[in-house]
C-alpha cells in the first residue's frame, strides 16, 4: 500500500465535494486530493432535481443562493463547462395562512437585491394561467430562478478543479480517518494511505460513519424521497414555470421538452432507508399521490403518459440545514446534511470551505450559522418566518 501526502483530502464527488475541490485549488491551498468511491455525481446529486431558487426563510441563506444563481447564471465563464442552467421562473403557492409569513420574505428577499414579488391569486394567473388555485391564498414569483444539469455541473466543478491542479481519484473507497491529540493525521483508503492536516468530508449520508470513530455524532437521517415522471398531453401547450406547492406540499418541474418531473416539498416525508447507494423505484403509492397532486393543481392532466419514476436520498439534519465548516477536530472540516437543497448551495458552499480553511472564519462568515456542533448545543437554526405548511428552508 501506497503513502503519500497532500495538503487537503476532500471525501465524496458530489456537487458540494468537486466545488469545494475547485475552489481549494483556485484559492492556492497546495495539493488537493479528492477520494470518491464511486463515480463522480452518483450520489444525492445524480438524482437531485437540481431546483435553482432564492426563496429561503432565513436572511443568510437567501443571500448564499442568490450568489449561488449568479455563479449558475455565468457558469461558463466563472466556472467552466455546461451546468444546463434554464431560467423558468419559480412560483410558490401558499395558503392564505401563510401569505403573512410569504409577504415577509419576499420584503427581506427584495432588499438584499432579489427580483421576488407576493402574487394575489389574479396575478398568479396571468404568471400561470392554467393553475386551479384552489386553496392557494398568495404565491411567491421569482422571475429569475430555474434549474440546472447536477450531471453537468458537477463535471465543471471537476474539470475546473483538475485544471486548478487538483487530483480526483474515483474508485477509491475511505475507509478511515487518521487523528492524533493535535488533530487530524490522514485518510486510508482501499488505495492506501495520504497523510494530511486537512480533510474535507462532503460524503453525504455516509459522512457519520466516517467521523463516528474520531467522537463526532451526526445527527443525520437518509430519507429516500420519489420523484414521478410524466409527459404532458400535448394540449398542455408551453412548459410550465417550477410550482413549489406549499399548499399540497409538491413541486412540479418542468423536464425537456414536454415532461415534469414530481417531488415532495417536505424533506422528511419519505421512507428512511440507509442503503443510500441502491437504486429503487417509488411504490405505486407515491407516484399516485404525487400525479393526483400535479393533476389538481393543472388540471386536464389526468390522461397524461407517466413514465417511470426514481427515488434519490436526502441527508437530512434536524432543523433541514447543512453542516459545515470546522469541527471540534482541529483539520476536519464538515459539508454534509443538505436535507435536499444542497445543490443550489454548491457553488457557495466550495467558496465558503475553501475561504475558511484558507483564510480564517472571519473570511467565511456566512458559515457561523451552519457550525456544525450547533445540534450538541441547542443552536438550531430557524426560519425567520416560517411556512405553517412543508419546509422551504
Ligand atoms: C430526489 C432529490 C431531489 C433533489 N432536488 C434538489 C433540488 O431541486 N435543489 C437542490 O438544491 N437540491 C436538491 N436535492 C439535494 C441535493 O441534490 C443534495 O443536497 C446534493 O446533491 C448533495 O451533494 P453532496 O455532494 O453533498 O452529496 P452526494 O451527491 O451524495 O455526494 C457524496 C459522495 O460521497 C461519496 N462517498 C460516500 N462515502 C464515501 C467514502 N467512504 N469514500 C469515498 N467517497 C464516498 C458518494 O459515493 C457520493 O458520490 C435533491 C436531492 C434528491 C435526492
Amino acid at each position: 500500500m501506497s503513502s503519500e501526502r497532500a495538503d487537503v483530502v476532500v471525501i465524496g464527488g458530489g456537487c458540494s465535494g468537486t466545488s469545494i475541490a475547485w475552489q481549494l485549488a483556485r484559492q492556492g491551498a497546495g495539493r488537493v486530493i479528492l477520494l470518491e468511491r464511486g463515480s463522480l455525481a452518483g450520489g444525492a446529486t445524480g438524482w437531485s432535481s437540481a431546483i435553482v431558487r432564492t426563496h429561503y426563510t432565513h436572511e443568510t441563506l437567501a443571500r448564499m443562493a442568490l450568489r449561488a444563481r449568479h455563479i449558475f447564471e455565468q457558469f461558463a465563464e466563472i466556472v467552466g463547462g455546461e451546468c444546463g442552467f434554464q431560467r423558468t421562473g419559480f412560483l410558490a403557492l401558499v395558503s392564505s395562512g401563510d401569505a403573512a409569513a410569504a409577504a415577509a420574505n419576499v420584503a427581506t428577499h427584495q432588499r438584499i437585491g432579489i427580483r421576488s414579488s407576493l402574487l394575489t391569486p389574479d396575478q398568479i394567473h396571468q404568471v400561470e394561467p392554467r393553475l386551479n388555485l384552489e386553496g392557494v391564498g398568495a404565491a411567491v414569483w421569482e422571475p429569475d430562478s430555474g434549474y440546472a444539469d447536477p450531471h453537468g455541473t458537477t463535471m465543471g466543478y471537476a474539470a475546473a478543479a483538475r485544471r486548478h491542479g487538483a487530483e480526483l481519484r474515483l474508485g477509491v473507497t475511505v475507509r478511515a480517518i487518521g487523528h492524533d491529540q493535535h488533530g487530524v493525521t490522514s485518510v486510508e483508503s482501499d488505495a492506501g494511505r495520504i497523510n494530511t492536516r486537512t480533510v474535507v468530508v462532503a460524503a453525504g449520508y455516509r459522512t457519520g460513519a466516517l467521523v463516528a470513530p474520531l467522537g463526532l455524532e451526526l445527527p443525520l437521517t437518509p430519507i429516500r424521497h420519489a420523484i414521478a415522471i410524466i409527459h404532458r398531453s400535448a394540449s398542455f401547450g408551453p412548459r410550465h414555470p417550477i410550482v413549489s406547492d406549499r399548499v399540497l406540499g409538491s413541486y412540479y418541474r418542468p423536464e425537456g421538452a414536454g415532461m415534469s418531473m414530481i417531488g415532495t416539498t417536505a424533506a422528511h416525508e419519505g421512507r428512511e432507508d440507509q442503503a443510500v447507494e441502491e437504486e429503487s423505484a417509488p411504490t405505486l403509492e407515491e407516484e399516485g399521490t404525487l400525479f393526483e397532486r400535479f393533476c389538481s393543481r393543472f388540471p386536464g392532466q389526468e390522461q397524461a403518459a407517466a413514465q417511470r419514476g426514481y427515488t434519490g436520498v436526502y441527508d437530512c439534519t434536524p432543523d433541514l440545514q447543512p453542516m459545515l465548516g470546522a469541527t471540534a477536530i482541529p483539520g476536519l472540516h464538515l459539508a454534509v446534511g443538505f436535507s435536499g437543497h444542497g445543490f443550489k448551495l454548491s457553488p457557495v458552499v466550495g467558496e465558503l470551505i475553501a475561504t475558511n480553511i484558507l483564510h480564517g472564519a472571519d473570511a467565511a462568515a456566512d458559515l457561523a450559522l451552519f457550525q456544525p456542533g450547533r445540534f450538541a448545543t441547542g443552536q438550531l437554526i430557524q426560519a425567520t418566518h416560517s411556512y405553517r405548511v412543508g419546509t422551504l428552508g
